[in-house]
């Protein structure tokens, strides 16, 4: 067998969303493209921002010598500067160059990260609903997950944390604005969790991190303003990524930052950039280092995004659809009219419909619809999710 039984386990249970892609692939061939209404998966269709073409053309147009060489692992202290400086206005904290590493997105800073931090055995924390790649990566680097609900508004409980904290947990993982409930943690709740983390590390005698995964930061609605979780915790590492901020994907730039509150900084930094090394990054896409450095305060439109938000979310409540309303990100994370959301998912798709069911995410009775698609599709899939519904209404009625 050429596989690994770990890894053929791991394919086995392979993600709902890759899982809907395919099966998505497979509708289009039998439907036609035009009938598929595909909302699985968070790969904007939205182009990167005038700016980013602009900045790319002009670095392209201008090959400096050297500028496709190694650079130290960490990244280009240009790049690495910029970052810092825009963290220090956003978060009013003196971060500085030495706390950034830049990385092959999200992804590879978190594994990075875990990868540098965890010990064989060691627990992380995370939240569900979850980004479901987080228990591959805590699993990449001989850690265990260890999952926490939330309630119906999603939001971490910090008396909840603190039951579940003991002598095998080294980090916990939060992600707001979340994927896939597009809710974004309030002050007060990141204070619980900071105050929880505080104790629990002293109690302990020893550091428990808070990774705070910030992808979707920048998409925010309602002129909403953002609380940062490094704001309440000393042991924070900041992971971001500018696959949806600048839509950028397929460039796997990201970046991870340390607090300058950190405790034995010193050895945590040099970590961090050994495992970027090691772990076969070696470093970020030095072209795309070079175009970020100049981009920090640019965004894809936050409206266009907005708009479709209100459209999505107002069709599904007049359809009876029970939705938390999301603050940011591009996703919501409606119940399902019936318990068995994979069952319902799999309803979908006579509507040509891809959604995924929230099962993937640590959380049944769910669905993820991914909203950052042309219009034409959510139209499509309003118009199927109301058909579905429709159905449920009509078999409660019958029966
Ligand atoms: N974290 C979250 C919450 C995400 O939604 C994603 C991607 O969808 C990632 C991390 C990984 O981001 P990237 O592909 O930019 O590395």
């Amino acid at each position: 067998m050429p596989v690994s039984g770990k890894t053929l386990a791991g394919m086995k249970n392979s993600s709902w969303i890759r899982q809907m892609f395919e099966a998505g692939a497979i509708l289009k061939q039998e439907l036609g493209p035009e009938n598929v209404f595909d909302m699985s998966i968070g790969n904007p269709v939205t182009e990167p921002p005038p700016e980013f073409i602009r900045q790319l053309a002009g670095i392209t147009a201008n090959p400096q010598p050297g500028m496709h060489r190694y650079m130290p692992n960490a990244g280009y202290p240009h790049a690495r500067e910029a970052v810092a400086r825009q963290l220090r206005t956003d978060y009013q904290l003196k971060i500085q160059v030495e706390d950034i590493v830049m990385t092959c997105g999200a992804a590879g800073a978190i594994n990075v990260v875990l990868k540098t931090i965890l010990n064989p055995g060691e627990e992380v924390i995370v939240f569900s609903p979850y980004f479901p790649e987080y228990l591959s990566y805590i699993d990449n680097h001989g850690g265990i997950p260890r999952i926490v609900g939330t309630g119906d508004n999603f939001m971490p409980d910090a008396g909840e944390l603190s039951t579940v904290i003991n002598t095998s947990t080294r980090a916990v993982i939060i992600n707001s604005p979340n994927n896939p409930s597009g809710v974004m943690y309030s002050t007060g709740c990141l204070e619980n969790l900071g105050c929880v983390l505080a104790e629990k590390s002293r109690q302990l005698g020893r550091v428990i991190y808070l990774i705070s995964d910030e992808p979707y930061r920048r998409l925010i609605y309602d002129g909403l303003s953002y609380p940062p979780p490094i704001h309440f915790y000393s042991e924070t590492i900041i992971t971001h990524s500018f696959s949806k901020d600048l839509s950028l994907p397929g460039e796997r730039i990201g970046y991870l930052a340390l607090s300058p509150r950190a405790s034995d900084c010193e050895q945590l930094r040099a970590g961090l950039v050994y495992s970027n090394r090691i772990l076969g990054f070696v470093n970020a896409p030095a072209l795309m280092q070079n175009v970020v450095a100049e981009l920090q305060s640019v965004t894809v439109s936050v409206e266009e995004y907005q708009k479709k938000r209100d459209y999505i979310y107002a069709e599904l409540a007049a359809a009876g659809y029970e939705t938390v309303k999301p603050d940011g990100a591009f996703y919501l994370f409606p119940k399902t009219p019936v318990k068995d959301d994979v069952a319902f998912v799999k309803s979908l798709m006579q509507s040509g419909v891809l959604a995924v069911p929230g099962t993937g995410f640590g959380r049944a009775g769910h669905m993820r619809l991914s909203f950052c698609v042309e219009d034409r599709v959510i139209e499509g899939a309003v118009r199927g999710l109301k058909k579905a519904m429709e159905g449920v209404y009509e078999r409660r009625a019958g029966s």
